[in-house]
């Protein structure tokens, strides 16, 4: 059985600078939203924005095994997080590639009726005993011998012998492949189902994509699919291939071994600007030291010709100092409301009753200007709503050191002196005072009053969070802690040898 002819004829593609760009971003729906699909999106979008052309969102979900519609509203919930409007006159589709299979075959017709292709039925096992080697290419057998489609015959593109492929790559320098380094590649399975290079090349040439920008991973493939945009009748589109991201082992960012998702950085508490702006700079910089920029203005100053190709570091480090810069950006109104979703069920350890908005807002100042990530907030702040504080043995260990139990005891009692302003600063005096009863500066002095009241050895300023929980909580932590240190103590003494024997 031959493949039926093409249906129609590809319609003609406009030659790249004869009309406005067209860019697209093809993701294939994983489930999750790799930070180097968001690098991509964001380099297209500033492509189509600043050029006054379009981006074209396509989902590449031709595995129906492993797609599901929910992936697909994470991609698109994505975009939104990144900034790009689908109501944007900018943003056309979503297109998926599931709807453009009949395209996709009619195309690999055309290649097979015009001799681009020819059908082969090597086996693996055939080809591996043929060639001696489990990883050489295919070696051309079938090439002439005039196969007909029958079921598990594959179509194989044929590759010229002769001659280099010359890409045009905006940033890798346009590379050239010696054409015998290409095999004669399969373009659609056995099951007459066509492959990525061609169902990717074909949504392209369909969509009018003028520039294709995407990651190095795909560099290889792009040779292969240059051969299969003229075969094809029409002008390949102008590539750029944006470098690997890696860590900070210098190896490629691996979804098993790194933080990768888009998402998960969203649930820590990262800012969808300062994300954004982080992934502008993988690989791009705006110049004149300037990293902290607007996304508009990115958006003006971005040049695609300006990426770099060399390995881009993803520094986690760095982006959550990006994080803690838009954080101090925010009106503290703004920072309050950013922190909501992290002060309720299910990120908040305390209940809803326990939680008081006011006595939020009476330290979100204090928070405001020390915290990088919005997750952060939640034990900045616990020891203001929950009923004890927590309990953390390193920093009781570190701060209820000899000396502690009594400095502890005299700040209870000057604390409780009647009359005492409840206000930091007058807390700050006193404290201070009986510090220096102790001989204790006031930095070593207020360790055990901050791990008794707050249970950490590091947080807000220690007076104005003493002053929000109020008089009553505050001595009776105190209380609480002070009878822990005895409870140690008596308990320490009876485990202690009576003596030497
Ligand atoms: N679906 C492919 C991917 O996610 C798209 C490759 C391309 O951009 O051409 O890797």
């Amino acid at each position: 059985m031959s493949v039926p002819p093409p249906r129609l004829a590809l319609v003609t593609f406009p030659a790249p600078g004869s009309s406005p760009i067209r860019v697209r971003f093809a993701p294939s729906p994983t489930g999750m939203f790799h930070v180097g699909s968001a690098r991509s999106t964001l380099f297209n979008w500033a492509v189509a924005k600043q050029q006054g052309g379009t981006f074209v969102l396509r989902i590449e979900d031709t595995d129906a095994s492993r797609n599901q519609p929910e992936w697909v509203d994470g991609i698109l919930a994505a975009m939104e997080s990144l900034g790009i409007s689908t109501e944007d006159p900018a943003f056309e589709g979503p297109y998926f590639q599931s709807k453009n299979v009949e395209l996709h075959q009619e195309s690999a017709a055309r290649l097979f009726e015009s001799g681009a292709a020819y059908y082969c039925d090597c086996t693996r096992e055939v080809l591996v005993a043929r060639t001696g080697s489990q990883h050489a290419g295919y070696d051309g057998f079938c090439r002439d011998r005039g196969l007909e489609y029958a079921e598990g015959r594959a179509l194989r593109f044929r590759t010229p012998d002769e001659g280099e492929t010359h890409v045009v790559d905006l940033i890798r320098g346009n590379p050239t492949f010696p054409n015998e380094s290409l095999e004669d590649f399969v373009i659609a399975r056995g099951n007459g189902t066509p492959v990525f290079l061609l169902a990717n090349v074909v949504d392209d040439m369909d969509e009018h994509i003028t520039h294709v920008i995407r990651g190095e991973e795909h560099l290889p493939n792009t040779p292969k699919q240059q051969l299969l945009w003229a075969a094809l009748g029409a002008t390949p589109p102008v590539w750029a291939h944006l470098p690997v991201l890696v860590n900070e082992k210098r190896q490629k960012l691996s979804k098993r071994r790194d933080k990768v998702s888009l998402e998960s950085f969203f649930e820590e508490g990262y800012l969808p600007a300062a994300m954004v702006n982080y992934l502008m700079l993988l690989g791009w910089s705006p110049g004149n030291d300037e990293e902290i920029l607007p996304f508009d203005e990115m958006i003006s100053r971005f040049k695609i010709e300006d990426v770099n190709s060399a390995p881009a570091f993803f520094d986690i480090k760095k982006l959550t100092a990006f994080n803690g810069e838009y954080i101090r950006a925010l009106s503290v109104p703004e920072f309050t409301a950013a922190c909501d979703p992290w002060l309720h069920a299910p990120h908040a350890p305390w209940s809803e009753e326990q939680f008081d908005q006011k006595v939020f807002d009476a330290v979100a100042p204090l928070a405001h200007s020390r915290i990088a990530l919005l997750a952060e907030i939640t034990d900045n702040v616990d020891f203001l709503f929950l009923d004890a504080p927590i309990t953390d043995d390193d920093s009781w260990n570190k701060a209820m050191k000899a000396g502690a139990p009594e400095l502890l005891a005299d700040v209870r009692v000057a604390l409780a002196e009647t009359g005492l302003a409840w206000e930091s600063e007058t807390l700050k005096d006193t404290v201070t005072a009986v510090g220096e009863a102790h001989g204790m500066k006031l930095g070593k002095a207020q360790a055990p009053v901050r791990v008794a009241v707050t249970g950490r050895r590091i947080g807000l300023p220690l007076f104005e969070s003493l002053e929000v929980l109020g008089r009553e909580r505050t001595l009776a932590r105190i209380d609480a802690a002070l009878a822990r240190l005895t409870e140690i103590a008596t308990r320490t003494a009876a485990e202690a040898p009576t003596g030497a024997e």
